[in-house]
């Protein structure tokens, strides 16, 4: 705390990213990174970049990234706003759609960055409890506050949890609540989700969020994009072009199109992330943990007997990161990152040890 500090400076609550450890030689399970490394062709594509046009600034508007995840979704280049990461598209999302007179809902529990936001901008906000299994039930946001609401935003499939909402569920929300933006945030969709982007022609309060940071294993590219109606999409360059007119960097730019372009890479190894999910879940459930169905690239596990703090205190000690998170409801449990297949052969082995 210092004097020279503003008074919003003073009053925020920053949002704690997962550790990125400096030693090497660890299993780190704790951030949703890919096992795998990127596409081939992407890294190709940032190796090819013209350096020497590095010297100008890059295209403001990322014309040719926006061409690109249009086409690949069937859109139009002005359904798709293009961020520094996920995290900055919804920064954006925050300010220009989602501050409004009522308060916006998300759940109880949910990614831990949206009530930072709205701490930032001053936005007022209800969390709807998951239901007791940890499902979102859509009845409960359309109840709330008899209908009125500022907007609604959750991740499909939801995070820590890794549950999934069918699309059917989305579609009833998007047609009850009409005079709100419905944000989905599809971070995870890769792993199994039907994606919300099929609704996008017909419903214009809806906007998806994506990221390359998990599926396409570009976490360190920081690229994230937003596909909606072209107002929504509006809203959103507003914002951006009075914070920072030059998000996407000419590297991020080449290895984003690159990856984008490589869905065979991207469906070959999310393929291979769902096949070790299974195959932990059963590991796991074998030695008497309980694991939420999940959809994502993570899995939510507790054990009935043993504390869920504790287990991750001594898988640290041997050098396995997962993640705990102390929070209501769900300090029992533990979020683990899919790795390889040999990484949870080793976790799987370190836990046995544990218990
Ligand atoms: C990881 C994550 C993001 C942010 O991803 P970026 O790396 O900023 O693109 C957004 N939403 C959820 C639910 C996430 O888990």
């Amino acid at each position: 705390m210092s004097r020279f500090w503003s008074k919003t400076v003073k009053e925020l609550t920053p949002y704690v990213p997962g550790e990125q450890p400096k030693l090497s030689q660890l299993i780190k399970l704790n951030t949703n990174e890919s096992p795998y490394g990127p596409s081939p062709k992407a890294l190709a594509a940032i190796a090819a970049a013209n350096t020497e046009a590095l010297r100008l600034y890059p295209d403001p508007n990322s014309d040719a990234l926006k061409q690109s995840i249009a086409k690949l979704h069937g859109l139009t280049a002005n359904q798709v706003f293009v961020g520094n990461g996920s995290d900055e598209v919804l920064a954006h999302v925050f300010l220009g759609l989602l501050k409004h007179e009522h308060p916006i809902l998300f759940p109880d529990i949910t990614y831990s960055f949206y009530p930072v936001y709205c701490k930032l901008y001053g936005i007022s906000f209800d969390n709807i409890p998951l239901s007791d299994d940890f499902s979102i039930s859509v009845a409960d946001y359309l109840k709330k506050n008899n209908g009125r609401n500022g907007g609604i935003i959750f991740p499909n499939p939801n995070a820590p949890t890794g549950r999934a909402l069918p699309l059917k569920d989305i579609e009833t929300l998007l047609q009850s609540n009409q005079d709100s933006v419905v944000v989905i945030d599809e971070a995870y969709v890769d792993y199994g989700t039907d994606s919300a982007i099929a609704l996008v022609d017909q419903y214009p309060n809806l906007l998806v969020t994506r990221t390359l940071s998990k599926s396409y294993a570009l976490a360190g590219l920081r690229v994230g994009y937003a596909v909606g109606h072209s107002d929504l999409i509006e809203a959103l360059e507003r914002v951006k072009n009075s914070f920072n007119s030059y998000p996407i960097d000419k590297l991020a730019m080449a290895g984003a199109i690159a990856a984008i372009e490589d869905q065979d890479y991207l469906k070959k190894i999310s393929q291979a992330v769902i096949k070790t999910r299974e195959n932990l879940i059963q590991s796991l459930n074998t030695l008497g943990f309980e694991t939420i169905p999940s959809s994502a690239n993570f899995i939510f596990t507790k054990h009935p007997k043993h504390d869920a703090a504790v287990v991750a205190a001594k898988l640290r000690e041997k050098h396995i990161i997962v993640r705990h998170f102390k929070l209501p409801r769900i300090d029992q449990y533990l979020r683990i990152t899919i790795g390889t297949d040999e990484q949870c052969d080793e976790l799987v082995k370190a836990i046995k040890e544990i218990l």
